[in-house]
């Protein structure tokens, strides 16, 4: 069986990887002409590192990436509100990564490259739309070819032309209001070297984490941050594109932000290349697959970057899409994967609206009034443990015995 994937992202690569693990014949086509390393950094949460471990990646991961041992939420003033362990020592059956996005895809598309033939991947083929019948689908790409295969996988991402297919008149994309600022420092370790902080409130937050192993083995760490601002009501836009270049105004808003083992507004202000992305989604689809044809990673569900789930979420469709195939090569298997996926996926979007696991941020933003209140005195910790458990419940790991 031969199936075609649109998009050589995260998900794509992943799901290419699976499916010639299961013993397909598969082709990828990307748009862009060159895949070069993109983007800054991202989270892999333990069991979509466990799907990775399983295709033999763990080594060259645990090259690059941070394994992050937990995730601190505190509040402006630096109070901890929470901490969410991560690493393998707290019972996860992986680590969760710290990783830039680009070595990640780089690391994938090596994989696929090597295991399933140099042409596997072929570059500068955006793929447009199809056809189908019972027996087979037609690829379109924008430059008027055509590839005709048994299966196609819509992994293009938020601007999917196949989901656009799919769904004609569902219309642009959501935005919630946030531009979320985006860099990396190199810079002296914050703290261990392996946490994930999480400040301030849904308006204005700041997250930080180190993604680079090798500066950390020198000392060292590569600190990806991310500063959010809500400066918009909700409102439906178009454009939305990970390379823009990011204005500086947003800095202001962090004057305020006091952390005893880092100064926010240094990192932001020393940081030379800034990026802006808006924080868009949308809304969840009741179908994925029609006949031949299914979606995958942020063409299927797209979703605010809360709690570590975009990567993670098109990486864990690859492996079940693969063992859906598997046990039932065809049609058949893409709805048996739709009918796991579309359901875990849907309830992730809404929870992403809701905040997810950030929303111990705005719990402690709306009693903490300074940095002499003390947060065991207003929230108890039941309170917490309950929001990051459900969260856990919701994406789908959980620690072991848990
Ligand atoms: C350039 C870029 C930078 C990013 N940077 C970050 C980041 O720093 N942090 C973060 O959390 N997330 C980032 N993301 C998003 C993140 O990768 C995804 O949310 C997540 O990994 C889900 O992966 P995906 O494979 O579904 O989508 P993506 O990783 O977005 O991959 C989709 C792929 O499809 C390709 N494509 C698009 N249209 C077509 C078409 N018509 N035909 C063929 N191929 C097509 C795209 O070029 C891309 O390679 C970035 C995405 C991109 C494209």
């Amino acid at each position: 069986m031969n199936i075609a994937i649109a998009g050589a992202g995260i998900g794509g690569l992943t799901t290419a990887l699976c499916l010639h693990e299961m013993g397909f014949q598969v082709k990828v086509f990307e748009a862009v002409g060159t895949i070069r390393p993109l983007g800054v950094g991202i989270n892999l949460m333990p069991h979509a590192s466990e799907v990775l471990h399983r295709l033999g990646l763990a080594e060259v991961l645990q090259a690059v990436a941070v394994r992050t041992r937990c995730i601190e939420y505190r509040t402006k003033y630096g109070h901890l509100i929470q901490s969410d362990p991560r690493n393998v020592a707290a019972g996860f059956s992986a680590p969760q990564y710290s990783i830039h996005r680009g070595d990640l895809q780089m690391i994938l598309l090596d994989a696929a490259r090597e295991r399933l033939g140099a042409q596997t991947v072929e570059a500068g083929k955006s793929v447009a739309g199809f056809s189908q019948t019972s027996s087979g689908v037609t690829v379109q790409f924008d430059d008027g070819g055509t590839y005709v295969c048994d299966l196609l996988i819509g992994a293009d991402g938020l601007h999917s032309n196949v989901r656009r297919q799919l769904h004609p008149h569902e219309g642009p994309i959501n935005y919630e209001g946030t531009m979320m600022f985006r860099g990396a420092l190199e810079m002296d370790p914050i703290g261990d070297g392996r946490t994930m902080v999480i400040a301030g409130n849904h308006d204005v937050k700041f997250v930080t984490y180190p993604i680079s192993e090798k500066a950390r083995k020198q000392g060292r760490a590569l600190t990806n941050w991310v500063a959010e601002v809500r400066n918009s009501q909700p409102r439906h836009i178009y454009d939305a594109d990970w390379t823009r270049e990011g204005s500086r105004d947003f800095i202001q808003s962090f004057k305020d932000f006091q952390m005893n083992d880092m100064d926010v507004v240094d990192i932001l202000e020393k940081t030379e290349h800034v990026t802006e992305f808006p924080m868009v989604d949308r809304d969840p689809l009741s179908i994925w697959t029609s006949g031949r044809v299914t979606l995958l990673g942020d063409a299927a569900h797209p979703m605010y970057p809360i709690g570590a789930n975009g990567a993670s979420q098109a990486i864990l469709d690859g492996r079940c899409l693969a063992d859906r195939l598997a046990a039932n090569p065809g049609p058949q298997g893409l709805q048996d994967y739709e009918e796991m996926r579309l359901p875990v996926t849907t309830n992730i979007v809404l929870s992403n609206r809701q905040s997810g696991p950030e929303r111990v941020l705005d719990i402690a933003a709306a009693r903490v009034t300074g940095p002499h209140d003390r947060i065991e005195d207003l929230i108890t910790r039941e309170e917490l443990d309950e929001v990051a458990a459900s969260y856990r419940n919701v994406a789908g790991f959980q620690r072991k015995g848990k």
